[in-house]
């Protein structure tokens, strides 16, 4: 397969000269900063946060270059990894022309991204277990398919993808091909972050909001060969990760034990929980997951749902999902979370 990056980008990304900042014009340090309009009296709070951020995120890139085996030009922070997946189509997909393929049940911002940026989504539908469809893959694809959207481990199936299928579609495929790998860190699979060296058109999503623990600060990364990676930092607003999340995300770096630890607990949890959930009659199955999530097929999502809902206890219903009839997907939480969970719907089977 030839692949060249620039054939795929739009036109108008190619001729754009990106916004300079004031903190990208000058990057050394200096005593007094006059250059960027900021406000040197300081703010109304005890802490100061009277300076633009660094732009490039290069402090929280040298920690995940070392983490993740690949250089800081081959990654990209964002404001989420939600916003990696916009960024996505703002440089590859033209509004009308081309379209991005998924791969249903999956995880619904691709669509949404896809709706507000005007592409048209083709699917290609995982198999009756979930597993990805190289044939129905290829099938869809045209030549105005950019992006191929491949989530694993797979929201909100739970389980991860064959990874040889992923190796074989990477190959065919003459897009970028996205492994959403936000759940990864749950997973018995390796990172495909790897193989970025390899393969030119591959993308890699991670997040900072799963086993990290930090949604709040709505921090995501994307690992790519650097050409890729200089164009989300040519389209990225300037200044899209602010200091306040920069620096809780450098403080939660130098904590990792602390995060393999929790992420022990969940799992041991999630099979805690799954074992509770079997013996219910109304679960008719429960799949396999390889995330923090569990998704459980039931005779009445709907009715358990609103059962649920009455007990202050909330999951997610994705009765609604095509292939996802009659289910929820349930987020392991803490020993005494997924007990009082166990319990509320003890008494719905008793009732
Ligand atoms: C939760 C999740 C994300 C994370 O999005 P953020 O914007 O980083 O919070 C990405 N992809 C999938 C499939 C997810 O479920």
């Amino acid at each position: 397969m030839n692949f060249n990056v620039e054939n795929l980008i739009r036109e108008n990304i190619k001729g754009l000269s990106h916004y300079s900042s004031a903190r990208n014009e000058f990057t050394g340090s200096a005593e007094i900063y006059l250059d960027a309009n900021e406000n040197s009296f300081g703010s109304p709070i005890s802490k100061n946060y009277h300076r633009y951020p660094d732009p490039l995120q290069i402090e929280i890139k040298k920690r995940l270059a070392v983490i993740n085996g690949v250089r800081t030009d081959e990654i990209f922070v964002g404001n989420g990894s939600d916003e990696a997946i916009d960024l996505l189509y703002r440089i590859f997909c033209d509004p009308k022309v081309d379209n991005v393929l998924i791969c249903p049940p999956t995880y619904g911002m691709y669509q949404v991204s896809a709706a507000i940026n005007d592409i048209a989504v083709k699917e290609a539908n995982l198999t009756e277990d979930f597993d990805l469809n190289p044939a129905a893959i290829v099938d869809a694809a045209d030549l105005n398919t950019k992006l191929l959207f491949i989530c694993s481990p797979n929201n909100p199936t739970g389980n991860s993808l064959d990874q040889n299928k992923i190796i074989e579609i990477a190959g065919a495929f003459s897009g970028i091909i996205v492994i959403d790998e936000a759940y990864i860190d749950f997973s018995r699979q390796r990172s495909f972050v790897s193989e970025i060296k390899k393969l030119e058109n591959l993308v890699v999503l991670k997040t900072f909001s799963k086993a990290w623990g930090l949604a709040g600060l709505r921090v995501g990364m994307a690992f790519a060969n650097s050409k890729i990676i200089g164009l989300f930092n040519k389209v990225k607003p300037p200044y899209n990760v602010s200091e306040i999340a920069q620096n809780a995300v450098i403080e939660a770096l130098e904590n990792r034990e602390m995060v393999n630890r929790t992420i022990l607990k969940i799992i041991s949890e999630r099979e805690k929980l799954i074992g509770a959930l079997s013996e219910f009659e109304f679960v008719t199955k429960i799949y396999p997951t390889d995330a923090n999530f569990v998704l459980v097929k039931t005779d009445n999502a709907d009715l358990i749902y609103e059962h649920l809902v009455g007990k202050k206890i909330i999951v997610r219903n994705r009765n609604r999902v095509e292939k996802c009839e009659g289910c929820l997907r349930i987020t392991v939480g803490t020993p005494e979370e997924n007990q009082e969970l166990v319990n509320s719907l003890r008494e719905y089977s008793q009732d």
